[in-house]
């Protein structure tokens, strides 16, 4: 999850929502990804697709049997949905999304099997203060850029209002 985690903090210093994801195999890490949604310009570009993607052009093979992969916060439903349909063992996730995870949190597509043709044995809760601190992190820096950049905005208004006024006053 700390190698997870690093991918995340990539994805934080690319100003993307910090999410990252590896794909273990035999002890190995065999791929490693983090979102890049904004960079790709494709909502699709989540860590957990990137870094399956990855893992099998690594193995060569679109099956991940044997394959855990780690992933800093709880998979949305398109993640989730495609790790069913590369059939990793195990997923484990740092931090729980009782509002939209689709691994239990909301709803659970990796434990579905049927009607889904695999099930992920699932693990949560790894470095979850972590995955949830640097996720905090960057929305509240982001809420507090764009709150800065409304502000810029008004006062550059306000001053070509200003210079509108003075230009006008100098013609009369
Ligand atoms: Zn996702």
């Amino acid at each position: 999850m700390q190698q997870a985690l690093r991918e995340a903090r990539k994805a934080y210093k690319a100003e993307e929502v910090p999410i990252g994801a590896v794909v273990v195999k035999d002890q190995r890490i065999i791929a490693r990804a983090w979102n890049q949604v904004e960079t790709l310009k494709d909502a699709t570009a989540h860590a957990e697709m990137l870094a399956l993607t990855a893992a099998q052009n690594a193995t060569g093979d679109w099956r991940l049997e044997g394959c855990t992969v780690y992933v800093t916060k709880e998979p949305c439903p398109m993640c989730a949905g495609a790790l069913v349909h590369c059939r990793p063992d195990r997923v484990v996730f740092g931090l729980p999304d009782p509002a939209g995870g689709a691994a239990g949190g909301w709803i659970n597509l990796l434990d579905s099997n049927p009607p889904l043709n695999h099930r992920c044995e699932t693990a949560h809760g790894i470095c979850e203060d972590e995955c949830r601190v640097i996720l905090q992190t960057f929305f509240r820096e982001a809420r507090a850029r764009k709150k800065q950049q409304k502000l810029e905005a008004r006062i550059r208004a306000e001053m070509e209002k200003e210079a509108a006024e003075e230009a006008a006053k100098g013609e009369e």
